[in-house]
């Protein structure tokens, strides 16, 4: 758990958890991820790959890769070359060979080839930080758990959820103010919502079933 600090300011957002699941729902009732995968394993592997580059490039690649490596076992034994060349249209993809590579081997030595369930352990695999642990909790595990990606950073600071630009602080902030029992939906949806509709640049507001609520003094109406 993080610890608070002392000069942190606890953000009171002017409406309810409530107010703000019930608009949200209206766009997302079922929030989904948009990286395909089957098991925790391919969502450990996809999360990695999609660093830095899209989900859509990912999701081209991975039945392949997948195919060629089912298991962290195949990728642990492979050589770095044979798994670059399974990912070489992928930004980055020498260092994120090498991350899978060294993620599998720990997964093989330390976890008997599973991908644990816990935060704890999730961030001791290399590649994996705790945004990723998240993602893999909340989507592979359905176990509660706040995601803070780029968009959840951004719709969090309009929304007035949060007033930082750390990530933890950040965390820690919608902890607070969603009950656990929501977390797995919130983390989902905050990010579809930050990616299609509260964008970075020209967010859709006059679409938006939030701006009644939305503070943001930059609203694109
Ligand atoms: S009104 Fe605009 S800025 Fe506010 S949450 Fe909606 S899209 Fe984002």
């Amino acid at each position: 758990m993080v610890k608070k600090g002392k000069q942190e300011k606890t953000p009171k957002p002017n409406f309810t958890e409530d107010e703000l699941l019930l608009r949200l729902k209206k766009h997302y009732p079922e929030p989904w991820i948009d990286l395909k995968f089957e098991t925790p394993f391919q969502l450990l592997v996809v999360t990695i790959l999609a660093a830095q580059e899209t989900d859509k490039k990912v999701n081209e690649i991975s039945p392949r890769f997948f195919k060629i490596f089912p298991d962290p076992y195949s990728i642990a034994s492979a050589t770095l070359e044979e798994i670059e060349e399974c990912i070489k249209s992928i930004n980055y993809y020498r260092r994120k060979a090498k991350l899978l590579k060294d993620c599998c081997k720990v997964l093989v030595e330390k976890f008997n080839g599973e991908v644990p369930d816990n935060i704890d352990d999730l961030v001791k695999l290399p590649g994996v930080g705790r945004k990723t642990a998240s993602v893999i909790l909340v989507n592979a595990f359905n176990k509660p758990a706040i995601v803070v990606d780029t968009h959840v950073k951004r719709v969090s600071k309009r929304l007035g959820l949060t007033n930082s630009d750390n990530p933890e602080k950040i965390e820690r902030d919608l902890a607070n103010f969603f009950s656990k029992e929501n977390w797995v939906y919130i983390s989902k949806a905050l990010v579809l919502f930050g990616r299609y509709i509260c964008t970075a640049r020209k967010p859709k507001c006059k679409e938006c079933h939030l701006s009644d609520i939305c503070p943001y003094e930059n609203k694109n109406l």
